[in-house]
């Protein structure tokens, strides 16, 4: 893997080898962006490039050198990738918590020994408990020397106002058909770029065995939202349930723009409006799971909501 090879994200990329060839390095980026489509790749070769011992713009990152061997495997003194704190029975993502920013805090006081800067990449930025984000503020406002912060989101409406307006912010965008099957496999089903909806991570989930089964559910979702299938969903993890919203959403925005191409179906306003509504609901209900609303209110109110995708 180098610079380079990463596909797609061509804005993304060029604003960041304009860094890298001037030498104006911003002390904190946030790169933002759909789930799923090389935000976490990218700034992990960024940091290669930025500390490569051969780099140069046509060369790209060495891959060899002992900065990016050890910035690849995440064994540098002076990098750190912070992720959500797991636990749980299914390890579920909770929450970036105050003690990592803390340990952050102490660690970069100091100089980088082997790197041009200490460098953390916040994964999931948008999980920062509250207090998290404070202390990180906190740094931000008064950034110890060489210090380098990479903020990475898939929600930047969830980032608080003083932290996006002290990054420099980098966005990122869903990768088209071309460039999913590129990465993945060029004989890709379109069903499952259909469902991906522009996102590798979500494509991978939907090659698993496993999910077989939660295609199922997600048919059945927007199929229509029977009793016995509220009372099934109902009882799956608020997680999964969050994952079955977010794919009918995908779907409801397929099928959108598969109907209005239908001219017949763009004069029907009430139709139209409709499956408008429909992405947005699905969004509501997102938001109200995340807020622990009760799953079966949440799901009563999807049943009287989403149009069936089998009409
Ligand atoms: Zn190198």
């Amino acid at each position: 893997m180098s610079f380079n090879n990463i596909v797609g994200q061509e804005v993304a990329k060029k604003l960041l080898l304009n860094t890298l060839k001037n030498g104006h390095v911003s002390p904190n980026y946030l790169f933002h962006g759909p789930e799923g489509v090389g935000k976490k790749s990218t700034a992990i070769e960024f940091v290669k490039a930025l500390n490569c011992h051969q780099f140069t713009e046509l060369s790209d990152n060495c891959d060899k050198c002992k900065n990016c061997e050890s910035i690849f495997s995440n064994n540098n003194p002076d990098f750190d990738i912070i992720e959500p704190f797991k636990e749980g029975r299914k390890e579920q993502i909770k929450t970036i918590r105050i003690e990592q920013i803390r340990n952050i805090q102490s660690k970069y006081s100091f100089r980088p020994v082997w790197l041009k800067y200490r460098i953390a990449i916040i994964n999931k930025a948008e999980l920062l408990e509250e207090e998290a984000a404070n202390a990180f503020l906190k740094i931000l406002e008064e950034p110890p020397e060489f210090t380098l912060f990479i903020l990475i989101t898939s929600n930047i409406n969830a980032i608080l106002p003083t932290i996006k307006s002290r990054c420099q912010s980098i966005r990122f965008r869903k990768l088209n058909t071309t460039e999913m099957k590129n990465i993945l496999d060029k004989n890709i089903s379109d069903d499952i770029l259909e469902l991906a909806n522009g996102s590798i991570s979500r494509a991978v989930k939907l090659l698993e065995p496993d999910y077989a089964e939660f295609r199922d559910k997600i048919n059945k979702f927007v199929s229509a939202l029977t009793e016995d299938r509220i009372n099934a969903l109902a009882g799956l993890e608020k997680m999964e349930l969050q994952e079955i919203i977010i794919y009918s959403q995908n779907l409801y925005k397929k099928e959108l723009s598969k109907r209005c191409a239908n001219p017949a179906f763009t004069k029907d306003t009430k139709s139209f409006i409709r499956f408008l509504d429909a992405i947005n609901t699905c969004e509501k209900a997102f938001v109200a799971l995340k807020q622990n609303v009760n799953k079966k209110v949440i799901l009563y109110w999807l049943a009287k909501q989403l149009p069936s995708l089998q009409q």
